[in-house]
């Protein structure tokens, strides 16, 4: 099948200035795309040709899984971010991160340490694990947390194309302003499903 850009539920200018249009023309409009146009090339003549991208995350290597993971990754991250977003977590999960980190307040603190320590490119995941439970777990690279069975939740992309134009290099200022933009009901919706 042939993978396309998903459009955003928002404008290039919508999230500013957490993250500048700028910077949503280069991530979402070259390298989003540049990840679906070498998928859509990479699977030509393979057995993942007519698979679907959740099917190409799960089972595929190399190059096919690099580009597929991030069509995936950067869709998942893309879809939590609002410019009028639920600002923190109610119901069910709200309570989970109250069970599993003590307070939303410590949840945050520990998601963000995952994002700023991860060393060179990658992604920190709100994962909820086969028994309802939830943890954070680091990715280097295209990583995926459902190659291990979990359920990812809410991402963060740490690759520096994410934050270089806007933040330079100051990764920890970019992960401290992510949290103004994630739509925490989408985050309950990913939690509920
Ligand atoms: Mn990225």
């Amino acid at each position: 099948m042939k993978h396309e850009l998903p459009k955003l539920p928002y404008a290039l200018e919508d999230l500013a200035p957490v993250i500048s249009s700028q910077t949503l023309e280069f991530h979402y409009g070259k390298h989003h795309q540049a990840y679906v146009n070498n998928l859509n090339n990479l699977i030509v003549g393979t057995k993942f040709e007519n698979a679907d991208l959740e099917t190409i995350v799960r089972e595929a290597d190399g190059g096919i899984f690099n580009n597929g993971a991030q069509v995936w990754n950067h869709t998942f991250y893309f879809s939590a971010f609002s410019p009028k977003p639920k600002a923190a977590p109610a119901g069910k999960l709200a309570e989970a991160i109250i069970a599993d980190f003590g307070s939303f307040e410590q949840f945050k603190e520990a998601f963000a340490k995952a994002a700023a320590t991860l060393f060179g490119s990658g992604w920190a995941w709100l994962v909820k694990d086969a028994y309802g439970h939830l943890e954070i777990v680091q990715e280097s690279n295209a990583g995926n947390p459902l190659r291990t069975g979990l359920t990812p939740l809410l991402t963060c992309d740490v690759w520096e194309h994410a934050y270089y134009l806007d933040y330079q290099n100051k990764r920890p200022d970019y992960i401290q302003e992510f949290w103004s933009i994630v739509d925490w009901s989408v985050v309950e919706y990913r939690f509920g499903k």
